[in-house]
């Protein structure tokens, strides 16, 4: 018989614990549940753990953690309210020598892992969700998507959720020129105001 459907936040941790859903769960540290208020108003999904995530098990600590939290303090969203979770719990990588690189989730384990997003979405029931990057858009939008035709405007996901789609903060890590750096910021603040917007309409 399946197991029971988590109901809270902590079955939740439990039940992702032992999850065996898809073979990522083999070579990571640890699974990286979501964090934050169980009913956050905002929830920020982003692709996967990066190398500090999978070390310490909390999302969104790393470099591309702290470009997040600069952009979410220029957008006036407090990163306590909200809920800040990935659509694939386990760190996915390729050892080189010492250093463990990130390696893009595959449509399989995207499909396996957004069981847990939707009990997510189902436990803090969140106004507004913004998606950071492809693979969150993928997985919340159930099928690919092309960023650029998304942005702008909330989008309908498949169950009815509003949703906002931008970019992963750690794009803007890897960008070398300090003038489309700035641009791409830029780009990215104008999209989690759009998501605060919502959310004040939603008050
Ligand atoms: S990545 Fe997701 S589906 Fe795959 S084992 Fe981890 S928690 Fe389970």
């Amino acid at each position: 018989m399946d197991d029971p459907i988590p109901t809270t936040l902590k079955g939740l941790v439990d039940a992702e614990t032992s999850c065996r859903r898809c073979p990522l769960y083999r070579d990571a540290t640890q699974v990286v549940p979501g964090e934050g208020p169980r009913r956050a108003r905002m929830l920020l999904v982003g692709e996967q753990p990066g190398d500090q995530e999978d070390r310490q098990g909390r999302p969104f600590v790393g470099p591309a953690g702290r470009v997040l939290d600069r952009a979410l303090a220029e957008a006036g969203i407090d990163r306590q309210t909200v809920f800040v979770t990935n659509a694939v719990k386990h760190f996915k990588f390729e050892q080189r020598g010492k250093r463990r690189l990130h390696k893009k989730p595959n449509a399989h384990e995207i499909e396996r892992c957004h069981w847990w997003l939707d009990i997510e979405k189902a436990i803090v029931r969140p106004p507004v969700i913004v998606a950071l990057g492809a693979t969150a858009a993928r997985s919340l939008m159930g099928r690919p998507v092309t960023l650029a035709k998304l942005r702008g405007a909330p989008v309908a996901a498949p169950d009815g959720s509003r949703v906002v789609v931008t970019i992963h903060p750690s794009y803007l890590l890897r960008i070398r020129a300090a003038e489309d750096k700035a641009r791409e910021y830029a780009g990215f603040l104008a999209d989690l105001k759009l998501g605060a917007r919502l959310l004040a309409d939603a008050a």
